[in-house]
């Protein structure tokens, strides 16, 4: 049963739309289960009923026609409930209803599964049998399974328009999609999808005019993959013996004028570039041979998958189509869109940027805000590989996307762009006045970044300086570690940018999310695993070049904070410390006249915050990382979309963690800032305010609103508020609670921003 299960499953995910898996679905279940009728019926939400969408002995006519609402028969019962409804003998059960059009009352056994996304019911897969019995536990399971994996199909679908178009209504326009509000702001634009290199899977179908260029380029690839796959032969011909390099003839085969070649061609003659309808072509040619019974023949698909795979790097390499720029007004969308991603496009050509994976914490979310970016993370459903050059709508506020917006959602849209435009001209007037409480309190606002293009917005925004600058970013750039020269002309540049005010260096904190293409790790749990000062301590070259290149570039300007990152025990503060020590000594040595500067330590481990007073006494200032320390307390991967809700920064064991190490700071007289992205959360800042933050560093686009709201509140005001805070259960009430203040105290405006 569970092979068969895992073929049933293959087929499904390989479906190219939802009429497809559905009919997969209903055949196979037929088939493996032994029933008499197999069907699926759809929840339509705008008349609330359930509708026979496919079957497999029920009347083919009533497919499409047979509709009840929850409240009817057996079906009805299994969505209402969402839970299985599992009767020996149908007709005799209460809630029978009987249908004409499907000739039911034949059936006697009865067995329907809810099928079930995101808490929602989207339909019920059910099968029937003439003899009287039960299902048994086994054939739940098999019914549950599906039932899971057709859901995911049917939310896609749902997206596409394509239920629509199944149910007969034609596509659905300006369709929305949910994900995770990644960086704040509106978008129209013109999609762009990116995927990795030689991912056959991941190639998206691009409309194309110029049909000759593209049939040339998958000709030559054809080409080229032949003379590769002869020379591969001739190479192992002497260590394989004749019957392994039957493998190369089979491979040669396919490529010599066979259908696999002549149908990409006819696709792209259809219209689709020549990469898209590679894809096409291989997924459904390695499909029939999954089909097979026989376990040598079912290989095959992977010797198809494998050719694939090689006529499309050869595609890309010959790609000048692959490396059309990116043109003003792209949304940027992906699978997994990286934060190189974005860096590599022209500033000023994204409206925004929309990433099937990722929540608001991953790194391409705070780049996206960085860069003023619109983003929408963690789109699960959104149909990665079909809407290439489609109009979207990016909705950075409230996490939602629009695919083919209609005239009337674009034009809301664009209002609310406006307004946006507006409130950070008023803003903009505060660009001048101090980040100071109505009792005089000064909260110095500072900026993160780690590009380049950065620093003027930055220094537009009125930062008081840098409160961190991610380092990383410029290394994730690049296609090798950068020299320490080059490093020194770097840090040289931000330094002086802001000097005399303070900048705050971070010292490399690769790993986790954050793999430089250079220096690759493969771990099971990156988050857990060698990221930040774990790799530098563990390779002092990298940690003393960086620091040396720091050092030199604050010669004559003396505006340099150093921080480490990740900082989980004593031992690596001193660790790190020494090495700076070192790396001082050895310039003044050659006659640098550097500085020492002042070092923090990073709080984002909760090992930290149970030893804070250690670290406080060792570190000239702390500076709390609450994206991570978020992450690590709560058990919360920042970058998963499914669990993006559970991860809160407002959550109660946060607010005390931070309070903690503040009072803890202040005890041994070390200043405290707070430098992730919960300080860029009106709602977060108030509070922070109230746990007396001596500094916070966020987005620059977010900082004259935060100035805003420190100038709304006086010291005392916000202490109130954290007592009261600090009572209630739950990160929503606690948000609410908070956001009622900002609403009195006239700052409304904010609160619509999200988080
Ligand atoms: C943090 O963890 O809060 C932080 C500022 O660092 P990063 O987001 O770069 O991990
Ligand atoms: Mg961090």
């Amino acid at each position: 049963m569970l092979a068969q299960l895992q073929r049933i499953l293959h087929e499904v995910n390989e479906a190219h739309d939802i009429e497809q898996a559905v009919t997969v679905i209903v055949r196979r279940v037929s088939a493996t289960m032994a029933v008499d009728v197999c069907s699926v019926y759809l929840f339509e939400p705008v008349s609330r009923q359930l509708v026979l969408m496919a079957s497999e002995g029920l009347n083919p006519e009533s497919i499409g026609k047979v509709r009840l609402d929850l409240t009817e028969g057996l079906l009805g019962l299994v969505g209402a409930r969402a839970e299985p409804v599992n009767v020996e003998n149908a007709p005799e059960h209460p809630k029978f209803k009987y249908f004409e059009e499907t000739g039911e009352e034949r059936y006697h056994a009865f067995l329907g599964v809810p099928i079930i996304h995101q808490r929602t019911v989207k339909g019920v897969l059910v099968v029937q049998q003439q003899v009287t019995r039960r299902f048994s536990d086994e054939d739940e399971s098999l019914l549950f399974t599906l039932a899971a994996q057709l859901a995911g199909a049917i939310a896609h679908a749902e997206v596409n328009g394509d239920i629509e178009a199944l149910r007969g209504g034609g596509r659905l326009e300006s369709h929305s999609i949910a994900g995770i509000a990644g960086a704040p702001g509106v978008g129209v634009g013109k999609v762009r999808v990116i995927y990795p290199p030689a991912n056959l899977d991941a190639v998206p179908d691009r409309k194309i005019d110029d049909v000759a260029t593209e049939r040339a380029a998958f000709e030559a690839a054809v080409g080229a993959t032949r003379d590769e796959i002869r020379a591969l032969n001739g190479r192992l011909g002497e260590t394989l013996p004749v019957e392994e390099r039957a493998l190369f003839d089979a491979y040669l085969m396919i490529l010599s004028g066979d259908s696999l070649v002549t149908e990409t061609l006819d696709a792209i003659d259809a219209g689709n570039w020549a990469p898209g309808a590679l894809r096409a072509t291989v997924q459904s040619h390695a499909r029939v041979f999954d089909d097979m019974e026989d376990d040598y023949l079912r290989e095959r698909a992977a010797d198809l998958r494998d050719i694939g795979r090689r006529l499309l790097m050869h595609l890309q390499d010959s790609g000048p189509r692959e490396r059309e720029p990116i043109a003003p007004g792209t949304v940027l969308v992906g699978d997994d869109v990286t934060a190189s991603d974005l860096a590599e496009a022209p500033t000023g050509h994204l409206v925004g940027v929309i990433s099937a994976h990722g929540s608001g914490s991953s790194h391409v979310a705070i780049l996206a805000q960085a860069m003023g970016v619109p983003a929408v993370m963690g789109v699960c459903d959104l149909p990665v590989g079909r809407i290439d050059g489609e109009e979207v709508v990016v909705d950075g506020y409230q996490g939602r996307v629009y695919v083919r917006p209609s005239p009337t959602v674009k034009k809301e849209f664009q209002r609310l762009a406006n307004e946006e435009a507006e409130l950070s001209q008023g803003l903009s007037e505060l660009r001048d006045l101090p980040a100071e409480t109505v009792d005089g309190r000064r909260i110095p606002l500072l900026a993160n970044t780690g590009l380049a293009s950065d620093i003027l917005p930055s220094l537009q925004s009125g930062a008081e300086g840098v409160g961190l600058y991610r380092t990383e970013v410029p290394f994730l750039v690049r296609e090798r570690f950068p020299s320490e020269d080059e490093q020194t002309e770097i840090y040289r540049r931000v330094l002086s940018a802001f000097a005399p005010r303070p900048v705050t260096l971070r010292t490399l904190d690769v790993g986790g999310d954050k793999p430089l293409s250079y220096f690759p790790i493969e771990e099971e749990n990156p988050f857990l695993g060698w990221r930040g000062v774990r790799i530098t301590l563990d390779h002092p070259e990298i940690f003393m070049t960086q620091l040396r290149a720091m050092l030199r570039a604050s010669i004559g300007l003396n505006n340099l904070q150093v921080l480490f990152p990740m900082i989980t025990s004593v031992q690596e503060l001193e660790d790190s410390t020494e090495l700076l020590e070192r790396a001082i000594d050895e310039l003044v040595e050659a006659g640098e006249l550097v500085q020492r500067p002042l070092a923090g330590a990073m709080i984002e481990v909760p090992a930290a915050v149970f030893q804070i007073d250690d670290l406080a006494r060792r570190a000239d200032f702390l500076s709390i990382g609450s994206n991570d320390l978020a992450q690590y307390l709560l058990a919360v991967d920042r970058n998963n979309a499914r669990v993006a809700d559970l991860y809160d920064a407002m959550h109660p064991a946060v607010l005390r963690a931070l309070h903690q190490v503040i009072s803890a700071g202040h005890a041994h007289a070390r200043p405290v800032s707070l430098c992730g992205e919960m300080a860029g959360q009106p709602a977060a800042a108030v509070l922070l305010l109230g746990m007396g933050i001596d500094s916070m560093s966020m987005n620059a686009a977010n900082l004259p609103r935060i100035k805003w709201v420190i100038r709304s509140f006086s010291q005392e005001q916000a202490r109130a508020l954290l007592t009261e805070a600090l009572l209630l259960k739950s990160a929503s009430e606690v948000r609410r609670f908070v956001n009622g203040a900002l609403e009195r105290a006239g700052l409304g405006g904010l609160v619509r921003a999200g988080k």
